[in-house]
């Protein structure tokens, strides 16, 4: 669609070997986006899986392994990108852990590992596309954060603030970067079905259904395309945003 005007950018999207992130490089690559997966090391043979689907859609895809808690695999993701397509368009902050559990008994552990995936892990992405999209003088950031960023839910102080601190940062990156014709904006997903929520007590998600006015959980899809909205040319005058997809679930 000439209005999105995508077609042939450079799309970096962490955890996208499965689940959402996945969902969106495919609706990136259906824009004609060429698209780098980073995922780590272990989702090896899933990420090369993807890679293969994409490029049958008539794009080039790679898959960049690495951990977003790294700083140098960061860095790797992004060199990678440049050497594969010669600069970075977009790149979405999707990958994201949850290690639920009420605050008097979560571990210290299971706090530092959601925030260094979460929270770190994006800085970390932004930090090193920095540098290409400056010298580019434009670029969109998209950060996956989550309605309950917003919101607080029992038994997620780790992953609530992980998200809260995403919104934050999202705000900060898009007044430091507007100079260069940057945007960042996040979205905040409530209930999706994926793998991170299909893991929850049948009673967690009856509960969150009645309280959806739309009467449905989200599916992979609907985040995915105001991803690509937010990435594109339709999107270019909307920064620092936190744009809810949640069925209405919070308003
Ligand atoms: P998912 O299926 O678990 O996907 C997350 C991906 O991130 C996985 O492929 C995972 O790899 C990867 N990942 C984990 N640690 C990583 C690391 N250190 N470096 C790079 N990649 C890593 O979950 P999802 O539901 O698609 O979630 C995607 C994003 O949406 C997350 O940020 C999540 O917080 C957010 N979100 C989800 C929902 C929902 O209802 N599902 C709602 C709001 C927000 P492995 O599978 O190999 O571990």
């Amino acid at each position: 669609m000439e209005i999105l005007n995508l077609s042939g950018k450079t799309a970096i999207i962490t955890g996208a070997a499965r689940g959402i992130g996945k969902r969106i490089a495919e609706k990136m690559a259906s824009q004609g986006v060429n698209i780098v997966i980073n995922d780590i090391p272990p989702a090896k043979e899933t990420a090369e899986a993807t890679c293969k689907e994409l490029e049958s859609m008539g794009v080039r895809a790679i898959a960049s392994l690495g951990d977003v808690r790294s700083f140098e695999d960061a860095q790797k993701v992004v060199s990678d990108a440049v050497d594969a397509f010669g600069g970075v368009d977009i790149l979405v902050n999707n990958a994201g852990i949850t290690r639920d559990g009420l605050l008097m008994r979560m571990s210290e552990q299971d706090w530092d590992d959601v925030l260094a995936i979460n929270l770190k892990g994006a800085f970390h992405m932004i930090k090193a596309v920095s540098r290409p999209m400056f010298k580019k003088r434009s670029g969109a950031i998209v950060n996956v954060a989550s309605v309950v960023g917003i919101m607080g839910n029992p038994g997620q102080a780790n992953y609530t603030a992980s998200k809260a601190g995403l919104i934050g940062l999202t705000k900060t990156v898009a007044k430091e970067f507007s100079a260069r014709n940057i945007t960042c904006n996040a979205v905040a997903p409530g209930f999706i079905r994926s793998a991170m929520t299909d893991v929850l007590a049948e009673d967690v998600k009856e509960n969150y259904l009645k309280a959806i006015p739309l009467g449905r959980f989200g599916e992979p899809e609907d985040v995915a395309s105001v991803v690509v909205f937010l990435a594109s040319d339709m999107a270019k005058y909307v920064t620092g945003q936190v744009v809810q997809i949640d069925g209405g679930l919070l308003m």
